[in-house]
C-alpha cells in the first residue's frame, strides 16, 4: 500500500526530472558559440571548456 510513493521517489531521483533537451550547456570562450553536453564528455564535463579540439588548441589569450 505504501510502495507507490516510494517507487515514484526513486524514479524522480534516477531521472533527475530532466528531459534530454535540458542537458547542460556551456559557451565556448573561443568562438562564443553554445554547445551541449555530449556523451563523450560524461566523465569530465566539469573540465570541458571548449566546444571542439580546434578551439581547445586555439585557446584564449589572456
Ligand atoms: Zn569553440
Amino acid at each position: 500500500m505504501w510502495s507507490f510513493p516510494v517507487q515514484l521517489a526513486v524514479l524522480e531521483a534516477s531521472g533527475g526530472g530532466k528531459k534530454p533537451s535540458e542537458r547542460p550547456h556551456k559557451v565556448c570562450p573561443v568562438c562564443g558559440r553554445p554547445f551541449a553536453w555530449r556523451k563523450k564528455w560524461e566523465r569530465d564535463w566539469e573540465s570541458v571548456v571548449y566546444c571542439s579540439e580546434r578551439c581547445r588548441r586555439t585557446g584564449v589569450k589572456k
